[in-house]
């Protein structure tokens, strides 16, 4: 007997639907496991201060140690693990682990740098996540400003009042926090003010043709005039060229992350970073010259 075409079609869409639990049962057991077994790493990427071109921080980036995968990207399973709640567990490893890294840096010599953790909106919901945070900078002795938390507007507008509340909180004790891919949220300038926000993140969609267009570089210098009038710092993401880099230098950018200083990293590679800076000669042209 012949099927009609929309038979055929919903079962095409069943087998899809098959297919695709089964995918997430298997990602999830998968997660579960490397939760257990914390088969994951931190990558740390520079942040460059323009005026004196010192490394004054990183951000810490999650990668999975998947044991046939090789080295995955947080593109693979941080959403996955945001929809299971799993983001927790793992979130409250990486803050951790953070903390310990910077900790490890200081004891080597290297003092007063900021490391920087994303944070998903899932965990900023939970009651105890301020008491946690307190908790982890306490045992390894981090000074509060040290530590940053980077949000995006995304994560705000999830729910703003829980977000609200614990950034509060967290600020109160001395926390710093960023604002993540600025500008490409729901950007309603108006909860800036009610926030406690010690840097915006410009994303890099501002930054990738900003040498060429002038859009890009009415926003970017708008954004960094409303950063500074509110005693905010902005740091450019997604700096790759030298030519990027001049022109944030012009517009007053405060610091720079991105492919021109370098890729996230592991640890050791910092170091060598935090010693001798960047390894890249970045000169500061006059305006005329750029
Ligand atoms: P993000 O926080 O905006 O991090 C910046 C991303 O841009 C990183 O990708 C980084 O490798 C990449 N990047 C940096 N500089 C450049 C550049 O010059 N050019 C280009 N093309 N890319 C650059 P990554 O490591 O794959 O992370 C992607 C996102 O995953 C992060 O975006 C963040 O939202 C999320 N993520 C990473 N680690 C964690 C974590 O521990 N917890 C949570 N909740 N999210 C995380
Ligand atoms: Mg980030
Ligand atoms: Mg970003
Ligand atoms: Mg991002």
């Amino acid at each position: 007997c012949k099927k009609t075409s929309s038979e055929t079609s919903f079962q095409f869409f069943d087998n899809q639907m098959q297919e695709l639990s089964i995918k997430h049962l298997h990602l999830d057991k998968e997660l579960r496991r490397a939760i257990q077994n914390q088969e994951w790493e931190l990558f740390y990427q520079p942040k460059m201060d323009i005026a004196t071109q010192a490394v004054v921080g990183v951000e810490a980036l999650i990668r999975w140690r998947h044991p046939s995968k090789g080295l995955l990207a947080p593109f693979e399973f941080i959403d996955f693990a945001e929809q299971r709640g799993l983001i927790v567990a793992m979130g409250e490893w990486v803050i951790r682990t953070a903390c310990q890294q910077l900790k490890q840096w200081e004891e080597m010599g290297f003092m007063n740098r900021k490391i920087a953790v994303n944070l998903s909106a899932v965990q900023l919901k939970q009651d105890d996540f301020v008491e946690k945070v307190l908790a982890i900078i306490a045992e390894y002795q981090i000074a509060p400003r040290q530590l940053e938390l980077e949000v995006t507007e995304t994560t705000l507008m999830n729910n703003f009042q829980a977000a609200l509340t614990a950034l509060k909180r967290l600020s109160s004790r001395g926390i710093a926090i960023s604002i993540d891919d600025f500008g490409t949220g729901y950007s309603s300038l108006s909860y800036l003010k009610n926030l406690p926000v010690n840097s915006l993140k410009i994303d890099r969609s501002f930054i990738i043709d900003i040498c060429q267009d002038e859009n890009d570089q009415k926003i970017v210098k708008m954004l960094i005039n409303i950063a500074h009038s509110m005693n905010m710092t902005v740091i450019a993401e997604g700096v790759e060229t030298q030519s990027q880099f001049h022109i944030l230098a012009e517009y007053g950018c405060d610091e720079i992350q991105g492919y021109l200083l370098s890729k996230p990293v592991p640890a050791e590679e910092i170091v060598k970073m935090f010693s001798k800076g960047t390894g890249k000669n970045l000169t500061l042209l006059a305006p005329g010259e750029i």
